[in-house]
């Protein structure tokens, strides 16, 4: 049976890109969406877009390396909607560049963000769904999270590492409840991610990626796709890039 009451959805790093697109594109398709990400205004402005569009939305600032903010995010979304649906573990960075420039701020950065993130997000709201007996966890992985290239190691690592806790979560989780898990694993797509580049070399090769890139709803609605699939079945990953991305 298809779930007919409005699902409530967390979505982090909504305030731009992909996290954004998703937000406004599952607001038109009755979702009640729970923006999080550490620009606030940003997210006022998505919010006052999607309720001036006739869709619910609510925001609340939240920096996924804190635990604190994402038990804070999951108690916000309880309070005024009564229930979580579906976490969209959508914040990330990518500050790639050659393992011999040793950014190790960086790689720490990456890790916090992509990896401790995901894990904050996911130990923020699986009690309650566990609870719910029903739940939707996405996790948003990449192609680099199936591929390493020059300048991409650590982020690659922070993505293997995504695709390999969303898996452990389904097999744990898939035997005894209805919380479901989907890796979604973008190509090169339209979004703010390459201003987060330190390297002046990586930099220099931006403009070769963006001429490629597709839109962030073509990502919105893979993620679209895996939540509105009856809840018997589970969409595992989605991998989408670009037609003319090797
Ligand atoms: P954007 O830079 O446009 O969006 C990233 C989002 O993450 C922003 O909303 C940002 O918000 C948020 N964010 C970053 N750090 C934190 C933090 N510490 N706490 C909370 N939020 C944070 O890039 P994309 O939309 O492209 O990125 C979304 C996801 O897609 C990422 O996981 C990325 O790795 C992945 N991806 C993107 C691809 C692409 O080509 N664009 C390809 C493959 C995967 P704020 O700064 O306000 O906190």
């Amino acid at each position: 049976m298809e779930h007919v009451q409005p699902k409530v959805v967390i979505i982090t790093g909504a305030s731009s890109g992909i996290g954004e697109a998703t937000a406004k594109l599952l607001a038109q398709q009755g979702a009640k969406v729970v923006l999080a990400a550490r620009r606030e205004e940003r997210l006022k402005t998505i919010v006052n877009e999607i309720k001036q569009d006739g869709g619910e939305a609510v925001c609340i600032q939240a920096d996924v390396v804190s635990s604190e903010d994402m038990q804070k995010l999951a108690q916000f979304a309880l309070d005024q909607y009564g229930r979580i649906d579906v976490l969209v573990n959508n914040a990330g960075v990518m500050p790639v560049s050659r393992l011999n420039e040793l950014r190790v701020v960086e790689w720490t950065q990456m890790i916090d963000v992509n990896i401790k993130g995901v894990l904050h997000g996911i130990a923020a709201v699986l009690p309650t769904m566990r609870e719910q007996q029903s739940g939707h966890i996405i996790n948003v992985s990449s192609v680099a999270g199936h591929e390493v290239h020059p300048t991409s190691a650590v982020y690659s690592a922070t993505k293997f590492a995504v695709r390999a806790i969303s898996e452990g979560l389904r097999v744990e989780e898939s035997p005894s409840s209805r919380i479901r898990s989907t890796i979604i694993s973008p190509g090169i797509t339209e979004s703010e991610l390459l201003q987060t580049i330190k390297s002046p070399e990586v930099q220099a090769m931006a403009s070769h990626f963006t001429a490629l890139s597709i839109s962030p709803y073509r990502i919105a609605g893979a993620i679209a796709y895996a939540i509105n699939e009856p809840e018997d079945t589970g969409i595992n990953e989605i991998i989408i890039r670009p037609t003319l991305q090797p």
